[in-house]
């Protein structure tokens, strides 16, 4: 699965080397379809060189490790994280903080298309494709008995939704909550805020089956965006956290102004370029005291939350089953990302 400038995106043969020291390769069974593929595509690239290889939510099994692999064999379930805290060579981890860690641990470019051209896999992940390569320490290993295709929306969508009320900005128990926007993303913020022990969810969608799923999911109430902010404090009197899920810089006005005294919005998940945010300092920031977080990816530890995750998973706490609502094969992947315009379903899963 290839995206270069201007063509759409079409299935071809590539070739992989063989994985270098530190590196494994993992024979990937299931891939999420996630919008920032899409924004890759629509971007021309997001900064990245083309030849391109898409698809970063993958699992799959790992079937070769290169040298001084210790974390994982041959034969693993893996989930494959596009973040991977450096450890110890950035000031965030050194001062022992890998959730601010900005130096993640990439595995070399080992993909190349039939004329020899080396592929840019999307955050060094490209799991569109029967096999990656990918650093060990992206490489994270889970049960077994938790479905693939359930298993590989921890390596994006679902960890950024939940991590952004689990570790991000972490919500308290029995805090209010609400979340703007209830795709994939945003119903993964209201499962971690559940998780967390919030006692009030307010869902925010203008879509009603949308609400609903986002009631079935966790959430306490559910209101329609128009007038969302006038509703929420209505029935809270200001939430402790706002996260909003949607690109448009309204999302984020809406959660701030939906804050109570000393709450937080957080901006969820990659917004379009060349937006501005338009607050009043004093009137929405200052005097209420609010403050506003930016999350990637749930600001996760991968090889922490991931099982974490899983287990909450197989334990019923949080419910992945729901978030898998269509399979397609390699080849319906492209029309697949092309259906996140106006998405129907919560997430497709690229079944190999
Ligand atoms: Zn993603
Ligand atoms: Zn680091």
């Amino acid at each position: 699965m290839y995206a270069e400038a201007g063509v759409a995106p079409a299935v071809e043969e590539i070739t992989l080397d063989a994985p270098g020291a530190n590196e494994v390769q993992v024979r990937v069974e299931a891939s999420g379809v996630c919008h920032t593929d899409l924004h890759v595509v629509e971007t021309g690239g997001w900064g990245m060189p083309f030849p391109i290889l898409l698809g970063h939510e993958g699992a799959g099994i790992v079937e070769e490790v290169g040298a001084d692999v210790t974390s994982v064999a041959p034969g693993d379930r893996v989930v494959i994280a596009w973040r991977a805290p450096c450890g110890d060579a950035c000031p965030a981890c050194r001062r022992g903080d890998p959730r601010r860690c900005s130096n993640n641990l990439r595995g070399r470019r080992r993909a190349h298309r039939a004329d020899g051209d080396l592929l840019t896999p999307v955050l060094r992940c490209g799991t569109f494709a029967d096999s990656a390569i990918v650093h060990e320490a992206c490489a994270v290993k889970v049960p077994e008995e938790l479905p693939v295709e359930q298993a590989c929306l921890l390596a994006c969508g679902f960890s950024t939704g939940a991590g952004a009320a689990l570790w991000a900005t972490p919500v308290r128990e029995g805090a209010s909550v609400a979340v703007i926007g209830c795709g994939g993303v945003g119903l993964a913020v209201v499962q971690g805020a559940r998780l967390a022990g919030a006692e009030r969810i307010v869902a925010i969608d203008i879509a009603p089956e949308k609400l609903q799923l986002a009631r079935e999911l966790g959430a306490t109430d559910a209101v329609t965006a128009e007038d969302s902010v006038a509703q929420v404090r209505e029935l809270t009197g200001g939430v402790d956290y706002a996260f909003t899920a949607i690109g448009a810089p309204s999302g984020l006005v809406d959660a701030v102004r939906m804050c109570a005294y000393g709450g937080t919005a957080t901006l969820v998940g990659v917004p379009p370029p060349g937006r501005v945010l338009e607050v009043d300092l004093e009137l929405d920031l200052f005097h209420p005291k609010v403050g506003i977080a930016v999350t990637h990816g749930g600001d996760t530890i991968p090889q922490e939350d991931f099982p974490f995750l899983a287990r909450a998973a197989l334990d019923g706490k949080i419910d992945l089953e729901r978030f898998v609502t269509k399979i397609v094969s390699l080849d319906e992947a492209a029309a697949a990302l092309d259906e996140l315009h106006a998405p129907t379903g919560v997430r497709t899963v690229v079944r190999f």
